[in-house]
């Protein structure tokens, strides 16, 4: 069944050893440790060996008496050394106790005789009471007692050396257990700042072109002036052209974000590191940023090369934020070599930076500034005539019976993204082939739809049909409130596609300098914000959860309205902006939040108020709106002046703030 076989994207990953020789065995630093802690044994039995024998007090007075004590050290409270005259050495009971010093590096001034003193003073007194007898013999000198400050090397050796060559010994054991994967064994920890990207060049070619990848038309016209620089970056340096260093693409997970990125480094015939934000961080201080030094010294290697940061949002997630709990200075460190990084290499060096990410609300302002990430591009979840694009990428890998077509999967997978079809056409060639077919028949695909969507279902990603009706009228509430209410921004694109939470657009649409904006305007915003709800209510007189982050933008938006910019006539011409933001007091008196509080839901009330009644006027187009939502997924500006007619008003001002695209619907708001 070679037909049957999808080409799997992954099989043609092929991880190279960081780009560093990888053939010559590398020399392992294990060895040196335990050659280090084979010596120290190795001492440690010769200094057992050639330990010397305990004295006693009586030998000291015998020694003394016969003038055969040298030296009388005292090296620690406890302990005192004896040292014999040369010469007295061979003599007397010394012949037999005393071994022969062996001279080692840490113990070069070997005594003859160790003592248990028990403490200096009563050594002190011992020695007094045996000089004075000498002294009454007047036959020898009396013995001098010195007390001397020494080490022993050995002791120390042992007593710390040991311990921290064990430790050691199991840091290595346990980073090599964790670093685990990639690199294979040995050596391990002197990888660990290393990045672990998976480089695609010459010898393991990225296959991938934009045939491969289905839709995104927009998206894909957007980077064909990377691809473009890549193939020929001399025609732009020459001529001084500006290209992006940074391009971020934002989309919900499976949409073809990696996809593109491989794509266009197929295109290019260009090198494509791929790694994950994740791979970043660490446990351990400093490995995150020397992995993105070292990820772009070999990126600069292979220049001109596209280095691809999947879920960048793991390291370039805001700084500062949620900064009480501490422990992400790690991540801000690593985030920071990224900007450097980013602002060190010239972009005629032809390193080109894509990331992914599906909140593109958290990253940091840093990031998205001019000279990095400076181009963004939206992926969005296919609509009809995207997905049927896409199984048709997908089915030309299987062998399909004729009366399956990409359309008619399409319309039986809405809110499915590019990696949910992907599987799909997969586990329909593994039914097929189980069933031991000749061709894949839409009965398997059927099998396989209910597979998915059973996994799909548990993550509140698929819409029910009488779930796309609710969409359905909610969207159109939004976009026929924006179309007749004078000061609102019309929605230049209504679409029923479940789009993920916190999607993309968001940043676009919120310009951060805030321009001036009237009053009418903002209450417009509101009403058409509240358009989605109300809809619901006038068609279906039930509401749903689906307008959750609807809601939550207005209520903001009112607060805002009467805290901080002064548009409400009860609470006056105040603003509490940076009070509130200096302490954590509330500026004002319990009498006026209740103000506040009220005018926020007067103001939000009378605006609901307003959307149901315009939608009521406006049932029909309301009706027809839905009609060709459900129909067609996703309108256009022009689509609906067919619907509803032209717009009686002139459009506002662009970059004023308009309404917030659909974050989250229905059936994602559910899961909230
Ligand atoms: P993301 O990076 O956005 O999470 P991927 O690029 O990893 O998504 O997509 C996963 C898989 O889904 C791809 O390998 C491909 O098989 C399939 N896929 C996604 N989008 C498309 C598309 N537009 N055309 C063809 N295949 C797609
Ligand atoms: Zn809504």
């Amino acid at each position: 069944m070679e037909d049957n076989k999808r080409r799997d994207d992954s099989s043609d990953r092929r991880p190279e050893e960081n780009g560093e020789g990888g053939g010559l065995p590398r020399f392992n630093f294990m060895w040196v440790f335990i050659l280090i802690g084979l010596g120290l044994l190795v001492l440690q039995v010769t200094k057992f060996s050639g330990k010397p024998e305990n004295a006693s007090w009586t030998d000291i007075e015998k020694w003394a008496k016969k003038g055969q004590i040298d030296r009388f050290i005292v090296v620690n409270p406890k302990e005192a050394y004896v040292y014999i005259k040369p010469d007295s050495l061979t003599v007397g009971d010394h012949a037999t106790r005393v071994k022969s010093p062996k001279k080692t590096m840490f113990n070069a001034d070997q005594p003859n005789y160790v003592m248990n003193i028990g403490s200096v003073e009563v050594a002190s007194s011992k020695v007094d009471k045996i000089n004075e007898a000498i002294i009454k013999e007047k036959k020898q000198q009396p013995i001098e007692m010195k007390i001397e400050d020494r080490i022993n090397w050995t002791a120390v050796m042992i007593n710390f050396g040991l311990p921290i060559l064990i430790f050691i010994g199991l840091w290595i054991f346990i980073l090599r257990r964790m670093g685990g994967g990639a690199g294979g064994p040995g050596g391990q920890i002197f990888n660990i700042g290393k990045s672990k990207a998976t480089l695609f060049d010459n010898n393991s070619k990225v296959n991938i072109t934009f045939a491969d990848v289905a839709g995104l038309d927009e998206a894909k016209e957007e980077v064909m002036e990377v691809v473009d620089f890549l193939k020929n970056p001399k025609k732009y340096t020459v001529l001084g052209g500006k290209i992006p260093k940074g391009v971020l693409l934002v989309g919900p997970p499976g949409t073809g974000k990696t996809l593109l990125a491989k794509a266009v480094a197929g295109e290019a015939n260009a090198p494509f590191f791929s790694i994950s934000g994740s791979d970043f961080v660490e446990m351990f201080v400093g490995v995150g940023a020397s992995r993105v030094r070292d990820l772009f010294r070999q990126a600069r290697e292979k220049a001109p090369c596209i280095i691809f940061i999947d879920e960048i949002d793991a390291i370039g997630r805001a700084r500062g934020r949620g900064a009480v709990q501490g422990g992400n200075d790690e991540r801000e460190n690593t985030l920071n070599q990224l900007l450097v990084e980013m602002d060190g290499f010239p972009t005629d060096k032809g390193v080109i930076l894509m990331a992914a990410t599906n909140r593109p609300d958290i990253l940091d302002q840093a990031l998205l500034r001019p000279g990095r990430f400076d181009r963004q591009i939206g992926i969005d979840r296919p609509d009809l005539k995207g997905r049927a694009q896409i199984f048709k990428v997908h089915m030309k890998n299987i062998k399909v019976s004729p009366e399956v077509t990409a359309e008619t999967l399409s319309e039986m997978t809405p809110g499915f993204v590019g990696a949910d079809i992907a599987n799909v056409c997969n586990e329909a060639a593994l039914i097929a082939a189980r069933r031991e077919k000749t061709a894949v028949d839409l009965d398997d695909f059927n099998y396989a739809l209910d597979k998915v969507i059973g996994g799909l279902e548990k993550k509140n990603k698929i819409i029910s049909p009488e779930e796309k009706q609710i969409i359905a009228y909610h969207e159109a509430g939004h976009a026929i409130c924006g179309w007749f209410l004078e000061h609102a921004h019309p929605l230049v694109k209504v679409t029923i596609v479940p789009r993920g939470l916190a999607a993309l657009g968001y940043a676009q649409y919120l310009p951060k300098e805030q321009y001036i904006t009237r009053k009418e305007k903002l209450l417009d915003d509101m009403c058409m914000t509240l358009g989605g709800r109300a809809a619901e209510s006038v068609v279906f007189d039930k509401i749903s959860t689906g307008a959750q982050s609807d809601l939550d933008h207005i209520t903001r938006l009112a607060y805002d309205m009467i805290v901080n910019y002064g548009l409400s006539d009860k609470v006056g011409n105040v603003s509490y902006y940076s009070m509130l933001n200096d302490s954590f007091n509330r500026p004002f008196s319990e009498q006026t939040a209740f103000i506040i509080d009220t005018e926020v839901k007067n103001m939000i009330e009378n605006e609901y108020v307003r959307a149901k009644k315009l939608l009521k006027e406006k049932r029909k187009e309301l009706d027809a709106l839905a009609k060709a939502l459900l129909e067609k997924e996703v309108l256009h500006r022009a689509d609906l002046e067919v619907i509803v007619g032209k717009r009686p008003f002139s459009d506002p001002t662009p970059g004023e703030s308009g309404h917030v695209p659909e974050v989250g619907t229905p059936s994602s708001d559910e899961a909230a």
